[in-house]
Parts: C-alpha cells; sequence; structure tokens
C-alpha cells in the first residue's frame, strides 16, 4: 500500500498521470485521466520513401510510444490528403494538425523561408543545426511563420545533396541557356538567372519527366533518394557537389492553435521526437548515400562528375546577386538573410580548419 502511494505520489509530482480510471489513484483524486489527441499529418513525401518518408512514420511511432499512445499521429503521403506542395496552407487553416515537408516549398508566400532549408553555397546539416538551435534561427523561424498560426520545428536533414542528373553534358556556362531543369528553392533562380528553365515539381514526378525529354535534367536529393526514384535510368550524367543544397533541413509544421491545445509533457515528446529524428535522418543518409553512391560509380552507364569549376563560381556569383537584391526591398528577407550569413562566415573558418582539414588527410 505504501509502495502504490509512493508510485501515485511520484506520477502526480510529475504531472503525469499514472492510473487507470478506475484505479485507487483515480478514485482517491490524485490524478486525472490523460487527455488523448488523434491528429493527422501530411507530407510533402511520396508515402513510405526512404529517409523523407520513413522519417515522418518514425516520428509518428516515436510520439505515439512516449506518450504512451496519449497522441496519435496519422500521417499521410503527398497527395493522399492535400496536394504535395499544399502542406502549409492545410497547417494554417487547420485542415490538419501537422505537416512535415520542406520550408522553401513556400517561397512564393514566404521567400525567406527558404533560408530554414537549404539557400545555394550556404550552411551544411552542422552548420544549420547550429544557427537555429544556438545562433537564434529558430526565434527568427516561428517569428515568420507566427502570422500564418504555424509553429515550425526542424525535424530532419538531408546532408548535403548533389548536383542532379542531367541528359547533356556541362562543360562550361553556355551549356546552362535553355536548360529545363527541376530544381525548387533559390537554386532555381540561379538557374534561371544563368539562362535556364527553372521547374518546381513533387519528387514523385521527376523520374518520368526526365525520362520523356519534358525536363533535361533534375535535382532531387542524394544518391540514396536518387537511385530509389531509378534516376539512373533516366539520365547519364551525375553532377556534384549539390551547390544548390549543401545542408537541407525538412521542417514539421504545427498549427498554433492545436500546438497550445497540448499539455507540457506531449509538447516536450514533439520537441525531443523532432530533434532525434534529425540525427536519425543523417544516420539514415550517411549510411544510405555511402552504399547508393558506390553503386552508381560502379554502373557503366553512369558517370559521376564534378561541375566545372567556371560553372559553380558564375551560380555563387548568381545567388549573392539573388541575395542581396531582395534584401533591397525586402526588410524580413534582410533580417534573417542577415541574421544567416554573419553566422556563417564565422561558422566557415572553423569548418575549414576542422572538418574540411580532417577530411582531406583521407587522401594522404
Ligand atoms: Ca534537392
Amino acid at each position: 500500500m505504501k509502495r502504490r502511494q509512493f508510485v501515485g505520489g511520484l506520477a502526480a509530482a510529475a504531472g503525469v498521470t499514472a492510473c487507470s480510471s478506475d484505479s485507487v489513484e483515480c478514485e482517491k483524486g490524485l490524478g486525472q485521466p490523460a487527455e488523448s489527441f488523434e491528429w493527422s499529418c501530411v507530407t510533402s513525401w511520396p508515402p513510405k520513401f526512404p529517409g523523407l518518408g520513413i522519417a515522418v512514420d518514425n516520428f509518428a511511432e516515436r510520439v505515439e510510444a512516449a506518450s504512451s499512445g496519449r497522441l496519435k499521429i496519422k500521417v499521410y503521403g503527398g497527395g493522399e490528403l492535400v496536394p504535395a506542395f499544399e502542406c502549409f496552407d492545410a497547417v494554417s487553416r487547420g485542415t490538419v494538425e501537422m505537416g512535415n515537408d520542406a520550408s522553401y516549398y513556400h517561397k512564393g508566400k514566404i521567400a525567406a523561408a527558404q533560408f530554414f532549408t537549404a539557400v545555394p553555397f550556404g550552411m551544411n546539416h552542422l552548420e544549420l543545426s547550429g544557427w537555429l538551435h544556438y545562433g537564434g534561427g529558430l526565434e527568427l523561424w516561428r517569428e515568420l511563420y507566427a502570422p500564418f498560426n504555424i509553429v515550425p520545428f526542424p525535424c530532419g536533414n538531408t546532408g548535403v545533396q548533389m548536383g542532379g542528373w542531367f541528359n547533356r553534358e556541362i562543360n562550361s556556362v553556355g551549356d546552362l541557356k535553355g536548360l529545363k531543369m527541376r530544381i525548387p528553392g533559390l537554386g532555381g533562380e540561379v538557374i534561371k538567372r544563368a539562362g535556364g528553365t527553372p521547374i518546381a515539381m513533387p519528387g514523385s514526378e521527376v523520374f518520368t519527366s526526365l525520362k520523356t525529354g519534358t525536363i533535361d535534367a533534375a535535382e532531387w536529393v542524394g544518391a540514396y533518394n536518387d537511385i530509389a526514384f531509378g534516376m539512373h535510368e533516366a539520365a547519364k550524367y551525375y553532377y556534384y557537389p549539390g551547390w544548390q543544397e549543401p545542408g537541407a533541413g525538412l521542417e514539421l509544421m504545427i498549427n498554433a492553435t492545436a500546438w497550445a491545445s497540448l499539455p507540457p509533457d506531449l509538447q516536450a515528446i514533439v520537441e525531443i521526437s523532432c530533434q532525434s529524428i534529425t540525427t536519425d535522418m543523417m544516420a539514415e543518409y550517411t549510411h544510405g548515400n555511402a552504399i547508393a553512391l558506390q553503386q552508381l560509380m560502379d554502373d557503366p552507364d553512369v558517370e559521376v562528375r564534378p561541375y566545372p569549376d567556371e560553372v559553380l563560381r558564375l551560380l555563387k556569383s548568381h545567388t549573392k546577386d539573388i541575395v542581396d537584391e531582395i534584401s533591397a526591398v525586402d526588410p524580413t528577407w534582410k533580417k534573417i538573410a542577415d541574421s544567416y550569413y554573419a553566422f556563417l562566415e564565422k561558422s566557415t573558418e572553423n569548418q575549414r580548419t576542422t572538418e574540411w582539414a580532417n577530411l582531406k588527410t583521407r587522401d594522404l
């Protein structure tokens, strides 16, 4: 009896209901039956897709397990409940409580959202996490989404991507002219300025568009995800590096009203689960990319090639021009860009002296 009281007391002190409604503790009023939630999460990803789609399923499972079933989340693939690119609106309106996609898909609505996924020649996944969690980035992100009644959470990162699949060789800047390329976000604007035509389309449409020649080139993610779509069967040249997305962060969006309705312990479970997904996704991509890239390099029908420096220099200079031009007319963009680039500048010397210097020793 003493032990039961002790356990009940601990649970009450922790704000947790440790009893079912007919237990002794509940009869004594030591705890109330906990409220349960059943939420929906829409995504931009093909269901169960390696990395992106699996991560959000894992997130839902972790939240349900950690909350003893008090927060159940049903995950919908892109297009199952709402179109793949309409997650933001669905969460904003409260049609669903949660959405999982990449913030740069909303660039038409809020240009500055792109900084929270990736900008060309920008931060890698470590730097993005550093800026978001310790450098003020997450506060800026939440401020940006507040008018839309959405609370964003960093939830996953693909790491550095690959440059993309091409059905023509890119030997000089002239080869970008007239290039029809699937490339979202700011990277698309950069390609446009270089004379190409950027096209935004959900991942599920990329393979067919490339195979049928509707587009000449496409960037998707990296070896692990690209091989899953069969991109190597739709194009021959696989260019690197992924200048357009040096470390693409994914987002979990929660309707602000729904978020406020969650008790603090469930809020903590959601937040911790997002962080665990970011770590887990990096592990999955690091492992999956290593194996898939080797497979592609061994494929006689695939040529893995570096972009010429001349092309990268041009794309980098266009990126800087575009960022500066938007800063001149959009104060919200400027505020976020200033914070982003101030940290990137500080971080570059550290990365050069640590990560890059260490990687170079592998070739000694
Ligand atoms: Ca990409």
